[in-house]
């Protein structure tokens, strides 16, 4: 039920992208700040508390640290499409191997966490909406053939739910399970600390994203 969300998560998105053409960013701007909120409040209030719960506590401060520079690391190569933007340019007719390997990898990570017993996987949801709306975007207009285009969609949605997939049913992955949540614990507060500061328009104060923002927190705090 959890792969099916989040592979029609991504789907959904791409084929409204189809449909719409949408030309207005405002709402994705607002959605963007809304999951970057949300997902680092689930963070904080599912995922830390859980990694701590087991011995070590600074080797597993050691894996969150791993997780950002993971994070950095991949941003190297995908531009930041793993929080929403596109800072780059598809030249060529070409499948973009490289903007697919660090936006896979990425979402591998992101599925380690998913269990029955947190509610991060609406977090990832609320993540992946506006993340696969502009990317979707992005490809859309790029000159890659549409074959292309749809096989990365279709690609990149499977990785969120392989991740998860390996993280319980492998047990070589399961054995290392709170050291990867630690790392995706790192992934998430550097791609969700980043969607917040770069929706700030030149630091102006905006009501809307403030309120948003607040939301976000609410949600994940009662949810
Ligand atoms: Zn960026
Ligand atoms: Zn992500």
């Amino acid at each position: 039920m959890h792969y099916f969300l989040l592979i029609f998560a991504v789907l959904g998105s791409f084929f409204l992208v189809l449909r719409t053409k949408p030309k207005h960013q405002e709402n994705i701007k607002l959605l963007l700040a809304f999951s970057g909120a949300f997902l680092l409040a689930l963070t904080f209030f599912e995922l830390i508390p859980e990694v701590y719960q087991a011995k070590s506590p600074k080797i597993n401060s050691v894996f969150i640290l791993l997780g950002i520079l993971l994070q950095v690391f991949l941003e190297f190569f995908s531009k930041g499409a793993e929080h929403g933007h596109m800072h780059l340019e598809l030249p060529e007719n070409r499948f973009p191997l490289v903007l697919f390997i660090s936006l896979s990898l990425h979402a591998l990570v992101e599925g380690v966490p998913i269990s029955e017993e947190n509610t991060i996987i609406y977090g990832i949801l609320v993540h992946k909406i506006p993340v696969a709306v502009i990317l979707s975007v992005f490809l859309v207009n790029s000159k890659l053939k549409r074959r292309l285009t749809l096989l990365f969609i279709l690609l990149f949605a499977l990785m969120t739910p392989l991740g998860s997939y390996l993280a319980t049913e492998n047990s070589t992955i399961a054995a290392l399970k709170t050291p990867l949540t630690a790392v995706a614990i790192g992934v998430f507060l550097h791609i969700s600390t980043v969607i917040l500061f770069e929706s700030a328009k030149a630091h102006a104060f905006d009501l809307k994203k403030l309120l948003v923002v607040i939301l976000g927190f609410g949600i994940a705090y009662f949810i």
